[in-house]
């Protein structure tokens, strides 16, 4: 038995109002359920909450399931969702069509409830272990933190979104210093240990939920910031560096200090020309470049082409 937080949802779609109390009396004992009397009415519920699995009836006035399904396959939001058609068609042809259009399965009407429970069981169980693999996919195996291919996919998305709504998006991008000289005297293991150490702690002071810290690769770290101007994300920089700072890991072979310490590039898409991922990594980077050859443990970023000095 599931506690209420785990148990997963199951949107029914029928226009009979008899039909979804049937179905509901089946599942609700293991499930949570969401009802839809019709396909403009389920559209609009998983546009809000994103259900495990569909039970999708064919035959609907005005828009029927396979035009459901259709709309919830083309949305990338929508489209690993599962459905299950519930139908009382049993032609080869409107099976194919269904299967087609990307439907999981067919069950076939008039229901029989341990067959409905069996079937949902498995598709359920085969979407939980498709969602935790789909997590770790996205999460970067040393440190816990999200990896470069999570961070990829949302600086594209991000960059998008900013470019339509007109919001600015910045983008960190640290560098523990010397930290090849850490492994040298302290090992690999501990050189491992201090990555993790300090990932963690910068994933703990960024607090809001849409920002990302990532991996980037070896000993690098990037982190976007939504709706952050170049000035709010030189502040977070700086509160990323002194938290690294005051973690007090010692490093007795580093050049910056007698402890570990990060280099900050910033960059803002206002910055940016043509507003494209590379671009903004590029000047990311550049200002981290800029970081390291100023003397390390410090923020840096561009102001017209200019590195901006200043301290915040
Ligand atoms: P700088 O201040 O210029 O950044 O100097 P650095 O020594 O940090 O830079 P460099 O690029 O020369 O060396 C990076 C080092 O980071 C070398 C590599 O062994 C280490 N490193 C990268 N990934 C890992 C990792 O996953 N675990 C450990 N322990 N070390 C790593
Ligand atoms: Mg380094
Ligand atoms: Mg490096």
């Amino acid at each position: 038995m599931f506690v209420e937080t785990e148990r997963a949802t199951i949107l029914l779609v029928d226009d009979v109002p008899a039909n979804l109390s049937l179905l509901s009396s089946i599942l609700r004992e293991d499930y949570r359920i969401q009802l839809a009397t019709s396909g403009a009415k389920a559209l609009e519920l998983v546009a809000t909450s994103l259900p495990d699995l569909i039970l999708l009836d064919v035959m609907m006035p005005e828009m029927d399931g396979y035009e459901v399904c259709k709309r919830l396959k083309a949305n990338p939001d929508t489209c690993d969702i599962p459905v299950l058609f519930v139908t009382a068609r049993n032609q080869t042809e409107d099976e194919e069509l269904g299967l087609t259009l990307g439907a999981m399965d067919y069950i076939h009407k008039p229901i029989s409830p341990p067959i409905i429970k069996a079937r949902v069981r498995n598709h359920i169980a085969l979407k939980l272990q498709t969602d935790a693999l789909k997590r770790l996919s996205f999460i970067d195996g040393l440190t816990q933190v999200a990896n470069r291919r999570r961070f990829d996919d949302m600086l594209s998305n991000e960059l998008r979104r900013a470019a339509r709504q007109k919001h600015e998006l910045s983008l960190l991008m640290l560098d523990v210093d010397y930290f090849k000289l850490f492994n040298d005297h302290y090992g690999h293991g501990l050189g491992d240990q201090c990555l993790t150490r300090v990932a963690q702690a910068m994933q703990a002071e960024i607090n809001r939920p849409m920002d990302l810290i990532a991996r980037y690769g070896g000993e690098e770290f990037v982190v976007l910031l939504p709706e952050t101007d170049l000035e709010d994300a030189r502040k977070m920089a700086e509160s990323l560096r002194k938290t690294v700072a005051a973690m007090q890991i010692s490093h007795a072979h580093s050049l910056a200090a007698s402890h570990i310490t990060i280099s900050i590039g910033v960059a803002c898409n206002t910055q940016s020309e043509t507003n494209s991922a590379a671009e903004l990594l590029k000047l990311a980077d550049q200002a981290l470049y800029l970081a390291k050859q100023s003397g390390r443990n410090q923020v840096k970023s561009w102001h017209n082409k200019k590195p901006i000095s200043r301290n915040v």
